[in-house]
């Protein structure tokens, strides 16, 4: 049997609530325009999963997506605003953004998009300009 651990997690206002099991394929820090903009914060601490690992174990009727591109499905709960996870359909991976998963023990591994920081952080973690190679980025790490 395996030890896949289960998280639990939830919008602002409860009424969504999810489940994440087992390991995420990445977690880290996004510093691009994008996840600024959309999450009205200077950084987003994301951890992606394969769909499967996700369950929506309560008021999946509450959720509402935005396509800006069509490599990013943005989510969030009607009732309260509160934003969920983005699914990235080309990646095939979803990010669960760590606030979403309090339960959760978040290890970011590596500051993205750095290029594009407002606010640096110094704490030893690669910092790459945009994403990993196999992410369809450079890979090419900048100075903190
Ligand atoms: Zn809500
Ligand atoms: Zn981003």
């Amino acid at each position: 049997m395996e030890d896949r651990q289960t998280f639990r997690g939830a919008c602002f206002c409860g009424a969504v609530k999810l489940t994440v099991t087992g390991e995420p394929a990445a977690q880290g820090y996004c510093h691009c325009r994008s996840c600024r903009s959309w999450s009205a914060g200077p950084i987003n601490g994301f951890t992606l999963w394969a769909p499967d690992a996700i369950r929506i174990e309560k008021g999946a009727e509450n959720l509402v997506t935005y396509k800006q591109t069509e490599r990013s499905v943005r989510t969030w709960c009607k009732a309260c605003g509160g934003h969920l996870f983005t699914e990235h359909p080309h990646w095939k991976l979803t990010d669960v953004y760590a606030a979403t998963i309090p339960e959760f023990p978040f290890k970011p591994g590596v500051h993205v998009n750095y290029q594009e920081t407002v606010m640096r952080i110094h704490d030893g973690l690669p910092k790459l300009k945009d994403l990993p190679t196999e992410m369809g980025g450079t890979g090419e790490a900048i100075p903190e």
